[in-house]
């Protein structure tokens, strides 16, 4: 039996994970759940998967949190508080983490996994990209191992050789070609997006998936910040991964190899695919995916338009940038998507936000994890500045 922490429990990839994990009551079970500010969810979620532990993430909420877990007659302790998620993360209470929380919220308690040797299940992207080298610092000195949630970092997991964490020249590998929808506005122009919704902008045709990454993914940053992910998780050139459009999501991603060989990885664009071989990795188990019928498939692929969806091409000028660049782009583009969700910027005032913080932030190399989070505050002020200043001349 292994215990199971899943950060952002209540939202959508926490959601597949429980929903993976019951299915499998021999083998996993839910230790630890976290969630943001939903106190009533979370308890709900306690109700149902009896964890051991309940963590809310705004630490006024604690004495919320223990009441509703006792309305509820449930022995699961509360804790609150980034240090609480950090603690867990390392603590005795699971063997495994699912890293799910969203945005640079989750980056101390990825690491602190990393760190302690856990099996670090990582959808949240976003630590990856703002603090690579510090990710596979823990992860070099925790020993312990890190398998992709992401669908394509997952899919290029299952292509590549069983040493793929430094594949620089190594392992036959010419390409990793990273798939992509292209989102609700693929084939948009530049003045049919200029007017668009949040609410149009999170349609996503294939995914169901939380606001934040959804905007991501209609923006292209989601691909963006997909490319600067697959560097730090395989150790390849920026030159070696490739982004294609492929409408149907079914494709999840491709590894070219030196001999022309391709092996890429199928099937129905549900994250419980993923997550279940995430856990199981190296055994499969079921995950209540419903089967793809390979008659019934039509793949077609073509190239992204970086000059519309400005953000894939930033990401591209970050991840050459090298140093913190990343985490500039990140925390920039958390902060642009938040006002976009919020009616305070229009849609193509985000690729516009993160470039002005690029260019007004040269990179810096990356010491420690202290000196990185306050270049992420600084590039935060400077897209809220940004921002304010758009409005206004709006
Ligand atoms: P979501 O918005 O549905 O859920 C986010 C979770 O994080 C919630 O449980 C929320 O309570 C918690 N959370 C939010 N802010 C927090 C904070 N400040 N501190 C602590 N917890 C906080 O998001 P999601 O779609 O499940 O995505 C989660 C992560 O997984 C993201 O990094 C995303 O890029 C990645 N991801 C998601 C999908 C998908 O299909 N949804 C696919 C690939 C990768
Ligand atoms: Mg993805």
């Amino acid at each position: 039996m292994k215990t199971v922490a899943i950060f952002g429990a209540t939202g959508s990839i926490g959601t597949s994970a429980l929903d993976v994990i019951a299915r499998h009551p021999d083998r996993f079970r839910s230790s630890v759940l976290s969630a943001n500010r939903n106190v009533e969810a979370l308890a709900d979620l306690c109700a149902r998967h009896q964890p051991d532990m309940a963590i809310i993430a705004d630490p006024t909420l604690e004495g919320a949190l223990a009441s509703a877990l006792k309305a509820r007659g449930l022995r699961t302790q509360a804790a609150a508080g980034e240090r609480a998620l950090e603690q867990a993360a390392a603590g005795p209470h699971c063997e495994i983490v699912l890293a799910a929380i969203v945005g640079a919220a989750g980056l101390r308690s990825t690491l602190a996994a990393a760190r302690a040797g856990k099996r670090l299940l990582l959808a949240n992207k976003e630590a990856a990209v703002m603090a690579g080298p510090l990710l596979r610092a823990a992860l070099a000195e925790g020993g312990g191992e890190l398998i992709p949630v992401d669908s394509e970092h997952n899919a290029l997991f299952q292509c590549l050789p069983d040493s793929h964490e430094d594949l620089r020249g190594r392992g036959g590998v010419r390409k990793l070609w990273l798939t992509a929808s292209g989102g609700p506005f693929r084939g948009c122009t530049r003045e049919q997006l200029a007017n668009v919704t949040p609410d149009q902008a999170c349609a996503h045709p294939n995914w169901r998936m939380g606001r934040k990454i959804s905007v991501d993914s209609a923006t292209l940053m989601n691909k963006g910040l997909e490319v600067i992910e697959a560097q730090v998780l395989f150790g390849v050139d920026a030159d070696a991964i490739e982004v294609v459009v492929h409408p149907q999501s079914m494709m999840h991603s491709l590894v070219e190899y030196i001999d022309g060989s391709f092996l890429a990885q199928l099937g129905q664009p549900d994250m419980r695919t993923a997550i279940a071989h995430a856990l199981a990795w190296p055994e499969r188990i079921e995950a209540g995916v419903a089967r793809l019928d390979p008659r019934m498939l039509a793949l077609d692929f073509e190239s992204p338009d970086e000059e519309t969806f400005r953000c894939l091409a930033l990401a591209h000028q970050a991840m050459h940038a090298g140093g913190d660049a990343p985490a500039l782009l990140n925390a920039a583009n958390e902060i642009a998507v938040a006002a976009f969700l919020d009616g305070a910027l229009p849609f193509l005032g985000i690729a516009q936000v993160i470039e002005a913080v690029l260019n007004e932030l040269p990179p810096q190399s990356v010491v420690n994890l202290e000196t990185l989070l306050a270049r992420d505050l600084t590039a935060r002020s400077a897209a809220q500045r940004i921002i304010r200043k758009q409005v206004v001349g709006c």
